[in-house]
């Protein structure tokens, strides 16, 4: 049986399949005597207290471990445990109700899931699974067992298969056993996902019926780079698998070994490649993988999931240890590119975030935000190549807005006898279609375009990014968004603009060649798919990519393109396994 989900975490592993359920704790209510109260109060304030310690314990751990300081998931589990609406609350029910801590517990769990519930975003909802697996701790630890139901202490290794694993289940577990990830829910920014990727561990998650149909201990294969689950494969096929699984690991030898080579086409076109970072220790990894600066930092990662704005002398410091760790390339900080949701958690919400007050239109909203953010940017620019980046500006008008903002902070440091940088690169996300159409306008105002493809194609074919449902809509290859690429290379081309592309269409061979075909020689990707992509660089022509590339806008269909594609192509392809 095969079941396709998402890809989140590349490579191919084969092992026993061991189900993860998260069973319920049984809750019985007692009535005590009010002898009984303070020894109850006692329990619970031990379970709390152990459940903490187990939350430290995990993030320290993590940020060990995974070499990431994506601990900062578990920020939220801790202060949701001393919350006063959960501490407080459970501590008076005890009191005034006489009951015990496990119905305490379940009865201020239900009043915190109406509360959450009644709010209705994305945001909170997310945090009422963060809310059970919190309580779901505490009540463990009731029950002197917070450590026994171990996903720590493996019976062996296996392909781990869940519903969904809850932020502090990922991270507890021991990944050395785990031979690969496969869950029901989940997407590629899915918590589990980035842990899977941190760990190097395959995964594939979204596939939606994984834990129905998959039998506890049968033989399961992991794809994660396919993004394919398959159970009880026959011979031929495990064959066929254990054959990718050893083309991948040669492959990703000969990948690591042309890190130091330079990234040019055989008649010597220069592709500039570079890594999109979203947590600031990830430079690094960006710098060890080959990249050539920093295309893109997501900066809302700073906000962490307390959502609080990091101050300007945070970020300073970040965006400093940015340019210090690719020196001496550059590095572009991307705005702030938040929806009104991630704004005030509990606040208003927008009807559809894609399109709704994100990024800079949220100014009237937050300007102190945006202000410190391109203070400390360009306090940090006097230091370093640090380029800013302007996320969804649907033209010149958005533009002017941006640069007059820029320009106000220059003013406000300058008033200040600050240093900062008296010129800075500044570039605009073409990732809106009305940028896109206007490029030529926007040109003559900026150093650099920076194509969102993850966006732009979104917006222009109707398909929703995170939707799977119409993930066979979403084509970048489609020949509606081939063209308006071309207009907007021309139109960056013409005005003496670089053309950088930074959407995941840069990290996949096949259409990071075309956007070389149509003259982009600036891409940027996620540090893994750097290698990869100048494996095909090197062995391409850009001269033939370009006659490629003009041969696609003039087929009808993203099935045709690919196809053409793929048999043009083939020699480039061969040699990268992942095809
Ligand atoms: C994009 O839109 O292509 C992009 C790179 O930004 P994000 O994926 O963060 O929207
Ligand atoms: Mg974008």
């Amino acid at each position: 049986m095969q079941l396709t989900g998402i890809g989140v975490s590349p490579g191919i592993a084969v092992g026993p399949a061991l189900i993860v359920e998260r069973e319920d704790v049984p809750v019985v209510r007692l009535r005590l005597g009010p002898d009984a109260v303070p020894a109850e109060v006692d329990r619970f304030l031990r379970a709390v207290a152990a459940s903490r310690e187990q939350l430290e314990g995990i993030k320290e751990r993590l940020a060990r471990d995974a070499g990431s300081p994506h601990g900062y998931i578990f920020d939220a589990h801790l202060l949701m445990l001393e919350d006063p609406l959960f501490k407080d609350r459970a501590l008076a029910v005890l009191r005034e109700e006489h009951v015990n801590a496990e119905w305490a517990v379940r009865k201020v769990a239900e009043e915190l899931h109406d509360r959450f519930a009644r709010l209705a975003d994305d945001y909170f909802r997310e945090r009422s699974s963060d809310l059970d697996d919190v309580l779901g701790r505490v009540l463990l630890n009731l029950r002197g067992a917070g450590d026994a139901p171990s996903l720590r202490r493996l019976p062996g290794s296996f392909v781990l298969v869940a519903a969904g694993l809850a932020p502090s289940d990922a991270a507890e577990l021991d990944w050395e056993r785990v031979l690969a990830v496969a869950t029901d829910e989940g997407s590629a920014t899915y918590h589990t996902s980035i842990l899977a990727r941190s760990f190097g561990v395959p995964a594939v998650v979204g596939l939606r019926e994984a834990t129905r149909r998959i039998a506890p201990g049968s033989l399961v294969v992991v794809d994660g780079t396919r993004g394919q689950v398959v159970t009880e494969p026959s011979a031929p096929m495990l064959a066929s698998f254990r054959a990718a699984q050893e083309r991948d690991r040669v492959e990703e030898e000969r990948l690591q070994s042309i890190q130091a080579l330079a990234s040019v086409t055989r008649d010597d076109a220069r592709v500039v490649l570079l890594a999109n970072v979203e947590f600031p220790d990830d430079a690094e990894t960006a710098r060890l993988h080959g990249a050539e600066g920093i295309g893109l930092f997501r900066s809302e990662y700073l906000l962490g999931r307390t959502r609080e704005w990091p101050t300007e002398e945070r970020q300073l410091e970040v965006y400093l240890q940015l340019l210090r760790d690719v020196t001496p390339h550059p590095v572009t900080v991307r705005t702030w590119d938040v929806g009104l949701e991630d704004l005030a958690p509990g606040g208003p919400t927008c009807a559809n975030p894609a399109l709704g007050e994100r990024a800079l239109r949220l100014l009237p909203r937050a300007p102190d935000a945006f202000r410190r953010q391109l203070r400390a940017l360009l306090r940090a620019a006097a230091q370093g190549p640090l380029r800013i980046l302007f996320p969804f500006l649907t033209g010149p008008s958005d533009l002017r807005a941006a640069l007059d903002l820029l320009a106000e902070a220059r003013e406000s440091l300058e008033a200040q006898g600050l240093d900062h940088a008296a010129r800075v690169e500044v570039g605009v996300n073409v990732e809106v279609p009305s940028a896109a159409l206007t490029a030529d306008l926007l040109a003559g105002e900026v150093d650099f375009f920076s194509i969102g493809t993850n966006d732009l194609v979104q917006y222009v074919l109707a398909a929703d990014r995170g939707d799977p449902r119409v993930s066979a809509h979403y084509q970048p290859l489609h020949p509606a968004v081939l063209r308006l690429l071309r207009s907007v290379v021309a139109a960056g081309q013409r005005a003496g603009v670089t053309v950088s592309v930074c959407g995941e269409m840069a990290a996949d061979v096949l259409p990071a060649l075309v956007l070389v075909g149509l003259g982009v020689r600036e891409l940027s990707m996620n540090p893994a798919a750097i290698p990869r992509v100048k494996a095909a660089v090197r062995a391409a022509r850009a001269s033939e990519l370009q006659e490629l590339a003009e041969a696609c806008l003039d087929l009808p269909t993203a099935q045709e393109i690919e196809s053409m594609l793929r048999r043009a192509l083939a020699d480039v392809l061969a040699p990268l396994a992942a095809f």
